[in-house]
Protein backbone atom coordinates (compact mmCIF):
# COMPACT_ATOMS: atom_id res chain seq x y z
CA UNK A 1 0.00 0.00 0.00
CA UNK A 2 1.12 3.48 -0.95
CA UNK A 3 2.87 5.33 2.54
CA UNK A 4 -0.71 7.08 4.10
CA UNK A 5 -1.28 10.37 3.86
CA UNK A 6 -1.42 11.27 7.12
CA UNK A 7 2.28 9.76 7.49
CA UNK A 8 3.34 11.68 4.85
CA UNK A 9 2.18 14.71 6.23
CA UNK A 10 3.83 13.95 9.55
CA UNK A 11 7.23 13.73 7.32
CA UNK A 12 7.14 16.81 5.91
CA UNK A 13 6.16 18.45 8.94
CA UNK A 14 9.33 17.05 10.94
CA UNK A 15 11.32 17.56 7.76
CA UNK A 16 10.42 21.45 7.62
CA UNK A 17 10.84 21.73 11.62
CA UNK A 18 14.21 20.18 11.18
CA UNK A 19 15.19 22.72 8.64
CA UNK A 20 14.00 25.69 10.88
CA UNK A 21 16.23 24.34 13.62
CA UNK A 22 19.26 24.51 11.52
CA UNK A 23 18.60 27.40 10.11
CA UNK A 24 18.33 29.74 13.04
CA UNK A 25 18.75 33.15 11.97
CA UNK A 26 20.46 31.97 8.94
CA UNK A 27 19.35 33.35 5.45
CA UNK A 28 17.42 31.06 3.55
CA UNK A 29 18.77 31.31 0.55
CA UNK A 30 22.54 30.66 1.85
CA UNK A 31 21.59 27.46 4.13
CA UNK A 32 21.77 24.36 2.77
CA UNK A 33 20.35 21.04 3.96
CA UNK A 34 22.02 17.44 2.93
CA UNK A 35 19.38 15.21 2.95
CA UNK A 36 21.89 12.23 3.12
CA UNK A 37 23.15 13.00 6.85
CA UNK A 38 21.49 13.52 9.98
CA UNK A 39 19.18 14.95 11.12
CA UNK A 40 17.72 14.15 8.23
CA UNK A 41 18.92 10.81 6.77
CA UNK A 42 16.84 7.91 7.40
CA UNK A 43 14.43 10.36 9.26
CA UNK A 44 13.03 12.50 5.98
CA UNK A 45 11.86 10.18 3.47
CA UNK A 46 13.02 10.22 -0.31
CA UNK A 47 9.15 11.66 -1.36
CA UNK A 48 8.99 13.62 1.11
CA UNK A 49 11.86 15.70 -0.27
CA UNK A 50 10.21 15.06 -3.41
CA UNK A 51 6.99 16.59 -2.59
CA UNK A 52 8.00 19.61 -0.53
CA UNK A 53 9.76 20.44 -3.95
CA UNK A 54 7.12 20.21 -6.21
CA UNK A 55 4.90 22.22 -3.34
CA UNK A 56 7.53 25.01 -3.81
CA UNK A 57 8.79 24.97 -0.06
CA UNK A 58 12.70 23.74 -0.68
CA UNK A 59 14.46 23.89 -3.82
CA UNK A 60 16.83 21.35 -5.09
CA UNK A 61 20.12 22.54 -5.40
CA UNK A 62 22.05 19.45 -6.34
CA UNK A 63 22.13 15.81 -5.53
CA UNK A 64 20.68 15.70 -2.25
CA UNK A 65 21.31 19.04 -1.09
CA UNK A 66 18.37 21.40 -0.87
CA UNK A 67 17.26 25.19 0.67
CA UNK A 68 14.66 26.50 1.99
CA UNK A 69 11.94 28.69 -0.11
CA UNK A 70 10.16 32.06 1.00
CA UNK A 71 7.11 29.87 1.63
CA UNK A 72 8.73 27.01 2.73
CA UNK A 73 10.05 29.17 5.56
CA UNK A 74 6.55 30.23 6.53
CA UNK A 75 5.44 27.02 6.19
CA UNK A 76 8.40 25.65 8.99
CA UNK A 77 7.54 29.18 11.31
CA UNK A 78 4.26 27.55 11.37
CA UNK A 79 4.95 24.38 11.62
CA UNK A 80 7.76 24.50 14.18
CA UNK A 81 5.25 26.80 16.37
CA UNK A 82 7.71 30.00 16.06
CA UNK A 83 5.15 32.03 13.86
CA UNK A 84 3.03 31.94 17.60
CA UNK A 85 5.74 32.17 20.06
CA UNK A 86 5.69 35.63 21.93
CA UNK A 87 9.46 35.85 21.31
CA UNK A 88 9.00 35.79 17.91
CA UNK A 89 6.61 38.86 17.69
CA UNK A 90 9.33 40.89 20.03
CA UNK A 91 12.05 40.27 17.38
CA UNK A 92 9.55 40.99 14.88
CA UNK A 93 8.46 43.99 16.41
CA UNK A 94 12.35 45.48 16.99
CA UNK A 95 12.79 44.95 13.19
CA UNK A 96 9.73 46.88 12.41
CA UNK A 97 10.66 49.69 14.76
CA UNK A 98 14.19 50.24 13.09
CA UNK A 99 12.27 50.14 9.48
CA UNK A 100 9.96 52.96 10.74
CA UNK A 101 12.56 55.13 12.34
CA UNK A 102 13.80 55.11 8.60
CA UNK A 103 10.73 56.99 6.91
CA UNK A 104 9.22 58.57 10.21
CA UNK A 105 9.31 62.60 9.22
CA UNK A 106 10.20 62.10 5.62
CA UNK A 107 8.38 62.38 2.34
CA UNK A 108 9.74 59.25 0.50
CA UNK A 109 10.44 56.17 1.26
CA UNK A 110 13.81 55.63 1.86
CA UNK A 111 16.86 52.70 1.05
CA UNK A 112 18.54 51.19 3.33
CA UNK A 113 21.14 48.41 3.49
CA UNK A 114 20.65 45.32 5.09
CA UNK A 115 23.55 45.07 7.60
CA UNK A 116 22.55 48.82 8.95
CA UNK A 117 19.17 47.92 9.85
CA UNK A 118 20.28 44.44 11.49
CA UNK A 119 22.57 46.69 13.67
CA UNK A 120 19.68 49.25 14.58
CA UNK A 121 17.00 46.53 15.64
CA UNK A 122 19.69 44.09 17.14
CA UNK A 123 18.73 41.16 14.72
CA UNK A 124 20.68 39.07 12.09
CA UNK A 125 20.52 39.77 8.55
CA UNK A 126 19.50 36.20 8.12
CA UNK A 127 16.80 36.78 10.39
CA UNK A 128 15.59 39.96 8.14
CA UNK A 129 16.78 38.58 4.64
CA UNK A 130 13.88 35.95 5.70
CA UNK A 131 11.32 38.35 6.50
CA UNK A 132 11.63 40.40 3.44
CA UNK A 133 11.96 37.98 1.30
CA UNK A 134 8.97 36.21 2.29
CA UNK A 135 7.13 39.00 2.01
CA UNK A 136 6.34 38.45 6.14
CA UNK A 137 6.36 42.06 6.53
CA UNK A 138 4.26 43.08 3.66
CA UNK A 139 0.94 41.30 3.06
CA UNK A 140 -0.46 43.84 0.73
CA UNK A 141 -3.81 44.35 2.01
CA UNK A 142 -5.97 46.16 4.39
CA UNK A 143 -3.75 49.24 3.31
CA UNK A 144 -0.74 48.06 4.68
CA UNK A 145 2.77 48.78 3.24
CA UNK A 146 5.72 46.99 3.68
CA UNK A 147 9.24 46.76 2.94
CA UNK A 148 10.84 45.17 0.11
CA UNK A 149 14.57 44.86 -1.42
CA UNK A 150 15.27 47.60 -3.64
CA UNK A 151 15.85 47.06 -7.65
CA UNK A 152 17.93 44.46 -8.24
CA UNK A 153 20.12 44.85 -4.32
CA UNK A 154 17.77 41.19 -3.34
CA UNK A 155 20.14 40.24 -0.01
CA UNK A 156 21.40 43.99 0.13
CA UNK A 157 19.67 46.86 0.29
CA UNK A 158 15.94 47.30 1.73
CA UNK A 159 13.34 49.96 0.33
CA UNK A 160 11.02 51.27 2.97
CA UNK A 161 7.82 52.79 1.74
CA UNK A 162 7.52 56.73 3.26
CA UNK A 163 3.56 55.22 4.32
CA UNK A 164 5.50 52.20 6.38
CA UNK A 165 2.95 50.91 8.58
CA UNK A 166 3.26 47.19 9.28
CA UNK A 167 2.55 46.15 13.21
CA UNK A 168 4.28 42.96 14.21
CA UNK A 169 0.29 41.48 15.18
CA UNK A 170 -0.71 42.66 11.26
CA UNK A 171 2.38 40.17 10.55
CA UNK A 172 1.14 37.46 12.93
CA UNK A 173 -2.18 37.53 10.77
CA UNK A 174 -0.57 37.45 7.65
CA UNK A 175 1.78 34.59 8.67
CA UNK A 176 -2.12 32.82 9.97
CA UNK A 177 -4.76 33.64 7.80
CA UNK A 178 -2.76 33.33 4.05
CA UNK A 179 -0.84 30.63 5.16
CA UNK A 180 -3.81 28.41 6.23
CA UNK A 181 -5.16 28.85 2.79
CA UNK A 182 -0.95 28.03 1.90
CA UNK A 183 -1.38 24.59 3.45
CA UNK A 184 -4.83 24.08 2.18
CA UNK A 185 -3.22 24.62 -1.21
CA UNK A 186 -0.32 22.66 -0.53
CA UNK A 187 -2.54 19.81 0.50
CA UNK A 188 -4.34 19.89 -2.86
CA UNK A 189 -1.36 19.93 -4.66
CA UNK A 190 -0.15 17.06 -2.74
CA UNK A 191 -2.79 15.18 -3.37
CA UNK A 192 -2.46 15.68 -7.34
CA UNK A 193 1.16 14.51 -6.85
CA UNK A 194 -0.18 11.20 -4.95
CA UNK A 195 -2.12 10.78 -7.55
CA UNK A 196 0.12 11.49 -10.40
CA UNK A 197 2.76 8.98 -7.89
CA UNK A 198 0.12 6.21 -7.63
CA UNK A 199 0.47 5.75 -11.52
CA UNK A 200 3.96 5.61 -11.59
CA UNK A 201 5.09 4.00 -8.54
CA UNK A 202 4.31 0.15 -7.79
CA UNK A 203 1.20 0.07 -5.27
CA UNK A 204 2.94 -1.83 -2.67
CA UNK A 205 6.40 -1.01 -2.22
CA UNK A 206 6.75 2.46 -4.27
CA UNK A 207 8.99 1.09 -6.84
CA UNK A 208 9.35 3.27 -9.89
CA UNK A 209 7.78 2.11 -13.35
CA UNK A 210 10.55 0.91 -15.37
CA UNK A 211 8.30 0.85 -18.87
CA UNK A 212 5.14 0.73 -20.83
CA UNK A 213 4.98 -2.00 -23.59
CA UNK A 214 1.43 -2.65 -25.61
CA UNK A 215 0.61 -5.58 -26.97
CA UNK A 216 -2.07 -6.64 -29.45
CA UNK A 217 -3.78 -9.65 -29.59
CA UNK A 218 -6.01 -9.68 -33.01
CA UNK A 219 -7.92 -12.81 -32.20
CA UNK A 220 -8.97 -11.67 -29.30
CA UNK A 221 -9.41 -7.47 -30.62
CA UNK A 222 -7.46 -6.80 -28.06
CA UNK A 223 -4.54 -4.74 -27.06
CA UNK A 224 -3.22 -5.29 -23.44
CA UNK A 225 -0.76 -2.48 -22.19
CA UNK A 226 1.63 -4.36 -19.65
CA UNK A 227 3.51 -1.88 -17.18
CA UNK A 228 6.72 -3.14 -15.59
CA UNK A 229 7.66 -1.93 -11.82
CA UNK A 230 11.67 -1.64 -10.71
CA UNK A 231 10.50 -4.47 -8.00
CA UNK A 232 9.27 -6.62 -10.86
CA UNK A 233 5.33 -6.03 -10.20
CA UNK A 234 3.76 -6.72 -14.17
CA UNK A 235 0.79 -5.10 -14.83
CA UNK A 236 -1.11 -6.17 -17.75
CA UNK A 237 -4.04 -3.51 -18.46
CA UNK A 238 -3.93 -3.00 -14.32
CA UNK A 239 -4.20 -6.97 -13.55
CA UNK A 240 -1.27 -8.18 -11.54
CA UNK A 241 0.27 -10.32 -14.14
CA UNK A 242 3.62 -11.50 -12.03
CA UNK A 243 3.61 -10.13 -8.16
CA UNK A 244 5.68 -7.69 -6.05
CA UNK A 245 7.81 -8.91 -3.19
CA UNK A 246 6.08 -6.77 -0.94
CA UNK A 247 2.80 -7.43 -1.92
CA UNK A 248 -0.25 -10.24 -0.96
CA UNK A 249 0.10 -11.98 -4.17
CA UNK A 250 4.05 -13.11 -3.40
CA UNK A 251 4.04 -16.63 -2.60
CA UNK A 252 5.07 -18.02 0.53
CA UNK A 253 8.46 -20.03 1.28
CA UNK A 254 6.14 -23.25 1.94
CA UNK A 255 5.53 -22.95 -2.30
CA UNK A 256 8.65 -23.86 -3.19
CA UNK A 257 11.31 -26.85 -2.75
CA UNK A 258 14.68 -25.89 -2.43
CA UNK A 259 17.08 -28.53 -3.99
CA UNK A 260 20.93 -28.04 -3.20
CA UNK A 261 23.68 -29.79 -5.20
CA UNK A 262 27.21 -29.96 -4.95
CA UNK A 263 29.15 -28.43 -7.40
CA UNK A 264 33.16 -28.54 -6.92
CA UNK A 265 33.51 -26.33 -3.97
CA UNK A 266 30.44 -24.91 -3.29
CA UNK A 267 26.93 -25.65 -3.42
CA UNK A 268 24.20 -25.10 -5.79
CA UNK A 269 20.60 -24.66 -4.69
CA UNK A 270 17.51 -23.86 -7.17
CA UNK A 271 13.67 -23.19 -5.84
CA UNK A 272 11.40 -24.63 -7.34
CA UNK A 273 8.24 -23.39 -7.50
CA UNK A 274 5.57 -26.58 -6.45
CA UNK A 275 2.55 -24.13 -6.71
CA UNK A 276 0.67 -22.00 -9.30
CA UNK A 277 1.28 -18.47 -7.72
CA UNK A 278 5.08 -19.37 -6.73
CA UNK A 279 5.39 -20.21 -10.67
CA UNK A 280 4.55 -17.01 -11.92
CA UNK A 281 7.58 -15.23 -10.32
CA UNK A 282 10.73 -15.97 -12.40
CA UNK A 283 13.33 -17.60 -10.68
CA UNK A 284 16.25 -17.89 -12.97
CA UNK A 285 19.92 -18.79 -11.15
CA UNK A 286 20.21 -20.79 -8.41
CA UNK A 287 21.88 -19.34 -5.45
CA UNK A 288 25.39 -20.24 -4.32
CA UNK A 289 27.00 -21.27 -0.45
CA UNK A 290 29.63 -22.71 0.94
CA UNK A 291 28.08 -25.22 2.33
CA UNK A 292 24.14 -27.09 1.75
CA UNK A 293 22.80 -24.75 4.88
CA UNK A 294 24.65 -21.23 3.00
CA UNK A 295 22.91 -22.03 -0.25
CA UNK A 296 19.47 -23.03 0.81
CA UNK A 297 19.52 -19.85 2.94
CA UNK A 298 20.28 -17.85 -0.03
CA UNK A 299 17.69 -19.39 -1.93
CA UNK A 300 14.89 -18.87 0.76
CA UNK A 301 15.95 -15.29 0.85
CA UNK A 302 16.14 -14.74 -2.77
CA UNK A 303 12.66 -15.91 -3.08
CA UNK A 304 11.43 -14.95 0.26
CA UNK A 305 8.50 -12.12 0.90
CA UNK A 306 9.59 -8.78 1.84
CA UNK A 307 8.33 -6.26 4.28
CA UNK A 308 8.18 -3.02 3.82
CA UNK A 309 10.39 -0.66 5.91
CA UNK A 310 12.39 -3.91 6.88
CA UNK A 311 16.03 -4.20 6.16
CA UNK A 312 17.00 -7.06 3.28
CA UNK A 313 17.84 -10.44 4.96
CA UNK A 314 21.49 -10.54 5.09
CA UNK A 315 22.70 -13.17 2.42
CA UNK A 316 24.50 -16.17 3.90
CA UNK A 317 27.38 -15.74 1.69
CA UNK A 318 29.21 -14.13 0.10
ZN1 LIG B 1 6.62 -3.41 -5.72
Amino acid sequence: MTIAKREREENQRTALSLMMSLLGDQAIDTTLFDSDVPPFADVVLRTTWEELAHADCVNRIGEGQYRLTAKGWLAALEVSGAARSGEYLERLGRVLAAMKAHVKGRRDSKVVDLRTLATEANESEGFIFNIIESRASSPGDEGRRGATWFERERGRLVEIPVDFNMEAVDIAAALTLPHLERIQALEERLERVEEERARHHCPYCDAEISGITGQDFPEHHAYVTYERFGCGLLLADGHEEEPCPYGPNWPQLEEFEFIAKENGNLWVCQPNAKTARARRIRVVLGEVGRTKEEAEENARISVGPKIKGQSEPKRAWP
